[in-house]
């Protein structure tokens, strides 16, 4: 039986009204719009299924290879891929967002999932910022501010710079700000509260908010989380573990040289953001995304690259 082949995918892009033209001049995507905010790189959403660009599996996508071929996948279980990993190009601020956990989103949204997510900082902006949490001591407090419009009081924002890693548990208010260019690995999940959208229009009209849903699940006060990680080399290869949560692992790699690594994971995302080399001999580059099925065996990188990988 010959070997698996790596799982290249075709990425999916969406236009947003904070978006912006990045995504084409750092990866040299071809994108819908000069507001493009997100790049769906490995993705089996329905809301943006990446296309398979290997001929042996013509005509399908990470979506219909989840339920068709299983093995590739190393019978995870599950009806859909339960990972999504996106970039994202945020010109202007996102909205302040917070998505319910589990117990929340099975009893109020129709048995759907709780999402987690985490952002490795690509580039940014001289200045650039996120928000992430909140100053209130309670959830009365934050009530109270929200009702007075005090938002600057009420969240959190904290400098960033290239190379940082932020996970973002449920309950954990969030927003990207202007300026950020980040790799986005989170739980298959659509759930999202919005919270403050610093009173903007779309089409001339307000985005709708979920300031109830949001208080309720919001985590006061807030605890910044801030995960252990742990850096070791492997053969020219400088690995940094970013999280290990019970959703995902995702690493952060910068190769020069030489890598080779046995995951013997069910399936492992590996998103290329940065150089060029080659993966077991085929060219890979900047912006190329691909996933390693069940039962690869050990996969040999070569080149000067950085990227960012994650399995369950
Ligand atoms: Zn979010």
């Amino acid at each position: 039986m010959s070997r698996q082949q790596p799982v290249m995918l075709e990425p999916v892009f969406q236009e947003k009204i904070w978006g912006g033209e990045r995504l084409k001049a750092v990866f040299g995507y071809g994108i819908p719009s000069s507001r493009t905010g997100e790049c769906w790189a490995i993705s089996g959403h329905p809301g943006g299924d990446c296309r398979v660009r290997n001929p042996a599996f013509a005509g399908e996508t990470l979506g219909s290879l989840w339920q068709k071929r299983p093995e590739l996948f190393g019978h995870t279980g599950g009806d859909a891929f339960p990972l999504l990993v996106k970039i994202l190009d945020a010109r202007e601020d996102l909205s302040i967002q917070v998505h319910p956990g589990d117990s929340y989103a099975q009893a109020h949204e129709n048995g759907a999932h709780g999402k987690a997510e985490c952002w490795y900082i690509l580039d940014c902006d001289e200045g650039a910022s996120i928000i992430i949490g909140h100053h209130a001591a309670s959830r009365e407090e934050m009530r109270e501010l929200v009702g007075q419009g005090r938002w600057k009081e009420l969240l959190r924002e904290v400098p960033i710079k290239k190379g940082d890693f932020f996970q973002i548990d449920p309950g954990c208010l969030h927003a990207i700000k202007g300026g950020t260019l980040l790799l986005e690995t989170q739980q298959s999940s659509d759930v999202t509260y919005r919270f403050y959208d610093y009173g903007r229009l779309e089409n001339g009209r307000p985005r709708p908010l979920h300031i109830e849903q949001s208080l309720a699940v919001t985590q006061a006060p807030f605890h910044p989380c801030e995960p252990e990680q742990e850096t070791v080399r492997q053969g020219d290869a400088v690995v940094t573990r970013l999280i290990a949560c019970p959703c995902y692992t995702v690493y952060h790699v910068s190769l020069d040289g030489r890598w080779e690594r046995d995951w013997d994971k069910p399936f492992v995302n590996i998103s290329i953001t940065g150089g060029q080399g080659a993966l077991d001999g085929v060219p890979v580059r900047a912006g190329d995304h691909l996933l390693l099925p069940a039962g690869y065996g050990p996969a040999v990188l070569e080149g000067r690259l950085e990227l960012v990988c994650s399995h369950l």
